[in-house]
């Protein structure tokens, strides 16, 4: 499929099909509904749901949902919401592991039956101790001989709920000496007294990860069982499984690399509790790595897609630099966003020779990059706002904004020039007096005259202000936790929200669409649903990188 993207899964995909293995692949989406997905996620869900449009073929949304004490209606919500969000559709195809709890239980019986599983009576202390090390082979529990009656007996007793939690297990019978320390008689089943968010109190035995993950895909005639690469040493048991199993489809499983990005913390454990301790208001804190956040922050589904392809699917794990991102982001957002105007820490201006109380409305360019995107009126007038960074009394050399005596452009308005200053009893600049050139309008001189500076500004009768949320990365160090033993939270950014009070343009005031937006020379906002009628509230999805040329 000449459509389709190059690499190692999609060669592998390629030829499957090439060799009649399967006419096109099904995969899934296995989310654990005990947190809200993050951009990790994403690159699995661009994987597996990506291959799926690729070739023709489909792809399931599965809850992985064989632990009932973490898991949440609100994150099963959350994750449908979330994938959607993305772009894609399961079609129809949305399961749950729970779904096969009776079969995967007459399939331990089977095993049971077969001699290939046993129920051990030992401590998880003891089954620690007795699994071995690396170099040094396991020992065989003393219940690893028992009789198929006396294991099916138990068994039996064990989903009868005659037992407390921890008090047995049922284990493979595979080979306590195996290099592999996932084939040392691993752990089917455990008793869990649970109730569990779908299946109730039906059961309290619940299957391990890896004995329902393979035969859940089998169930569904999963063709490819695409996992991240900690999963590669299970391999050879998820095979086992399959092989002995009266299973209906044999899936196979393959390895890519987790997403690790700089200054971002993408395991659930860890943001579980940064929104139980309160680091964040919320898993759609606009810091957060989740997919929540990211819209809330105002990233567009389209930017993390592409961020997602850009990175590629490489066999190997890597640290993936945040710029990466914002290079996706501002991507997108230079085309799509329209330009407007707002000024964060506000100067008034005054144009001497502009006279009281007349205002001129002038066009201003929703956005160059879009000549559709059309113009909006803005106003001049006498008493402006700049931003106070856009000034400075005493300036170096090469300071081409506002200093006394220097002329800079206003954009769509006039050239203007910076006269004097009016100061406070504690000496700072409060006002700044200027003069602006008639036949400059519009921003160009009839003589050709350069100025080097452009400016964003307000006039000040139409100003509106603004609560803006300026976000830094949550993490201060670009691999949190790795200068100070593992302790993550250490390396929380104390400044990675400041919340200024600003001032906008009217035509940002108006409405509430939660549409991205460049504000002029500060880079791209959304508006928060924290907005409130006579108070928008913008948050920074990210800065630019540049300032204008021009
Ligand atoms: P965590 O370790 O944070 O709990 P998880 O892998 O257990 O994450 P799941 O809900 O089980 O979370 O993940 C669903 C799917 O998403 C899995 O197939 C998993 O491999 C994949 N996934 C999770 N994190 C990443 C990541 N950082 N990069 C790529 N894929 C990921
Ligand atoms: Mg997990
Ligand atoms: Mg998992």
């Amino acid at each position: 499929d000449a459509a389709a993207g190059q690499d190692f899964i999609r060669d592998i995909i390629r030829a499957d099909i090439a060799a009649g293995k399967c006419t096109a692949p099904v995969t899934r989406f296995p989310p654990e509904p005990n947190g809200y997905l993050h951009i990790g996620h994403a690159k699995s869900i661009c994987l597996n749901f990506g291959v799926a449009e690729e070739f023709g073929g489909r792809c399931h949304l599965r809850f992985d949902d064989t632990n009932p004490v973490k898991e949440e209606q609100e994150f099963i919500d959350a994750i449908q919401r979330d994938v959607r969000w993305l772009g894609f559709d399961w079609g129809g195809h949305l399961y749950h592991a729970s779904d096969y709890f009776e079969t995967l239980y007459e399939w331990a019986e089977h095993l049971i039956k077969a001699g290939k599983a046993y129920v051990d009576d030992q401590s998880p202390e003891e089954m620690r101790k007795s699994r071995g090390t690396l170099t040094e082979a396991g020992t065989p529990s003393p219940y690893r001989d028992r009789s198929v009656e006396e294991n099916l007996d138990l068994f039996r007793r064990m989903r009868a709920g005659e037992f407390p939690n921890g008090a047995r297990v049922l284990r493979a019978k595979i080979d306590m000496a195996s290099g592999n320390m996932n084939m040392r008689d691993p752990t089917l089943y455990r008793i869990l007294h649970a109730t569990h968010p779908r299946t109730g109190d039906a059961w309290c035995l619940y299957p391990t990860y890896d004995y329902a993950h393979g035969q859940s895909d089998a169930i569904e005639g999963i063709t490819h069982s695409l996992c991240t690469l900690e999963f590669e040493d299970h391999r050879p048991l998820y095979e086992w499984l399959i092989e002995n199993l009266p299973v209906p489809s044999k899936p196979r499983q393959y390895e890519f690399a987790r997403l690790n990005l700089s200054y971002t913390v993408l395991s659930k454990r860890v943001l579980t509790t940064l929104v139980r301790d309160g680091h964040v208001s919320g898993w759609d804190d606009p810091r957060m790595p989740t997919l929540a956040g990211l819209q809330r922050r105002g990233v567009p589904a389209e930017a993390l897609k592409d961020f997602i392809k850009r990175i590629g699917m490489a066999r190997a794990n890597s640290l993936v630099d945040f710029g990466m991102f914002e290079f996706s982001i501002r991507d997108f957002l230079n085309k799509a966003a329209p330009r407007r105007m707002a000024v964060l820490r506000p100067l008034k201006v005054v144009i001497e020779n502009w006279p009281e109380g007349e205002f001129e409305e002038l066009p201003a360019v929703n956005n160059p990059e879009d000549p559709e995107a059309g113009t909006r009126t803005i106003r001049f007038g006498r008493e402006l706002w700049v931003e106070q960074d856009d000034f400075m009394e005493e300036a170096p050399k090469k300071f081409y904004r506002l200093t006394p005596g220097q002329e800079v452009r206003l954009r769509y308005g006039y050239f203007v020039t910076c006269t004097g200053v009016v100061k406070n009893e504690a000496g700072e600049v409060v006002e700044l007096r200027c003069t602006y050139d008639p036949a400059t309008r519009g921003g160009d001189s009839p003589d050709g005259r350069k100025v080097r500076g452009t400016l964003h500004w307000l006039c000040a009768a139409d100003a509106v202000p603004a609560e803006v949320r300026l976000y830094d990365h949550l993490f201060a160090n670009p691999t949190p936790g790795s200068e100070s033993d593992g302790d993550i939270f250490a390396d929380l950014n104390p400044k990675s929200l400041e919340v200024v009070e600003a001032l906008v343009e009217p035509a940002l005031a108006a409405g509430n669409d939660p549409a991205p937006v460049q504000f002029e020379r500060l880079g791209y906002f959304c508006r928060d649903r924290d907005s409130t009628p006579g108070k928008p509230v913008f948050n920074r999805t990210v800065g630019l990188r540049d300032t204008w040329a021009k």
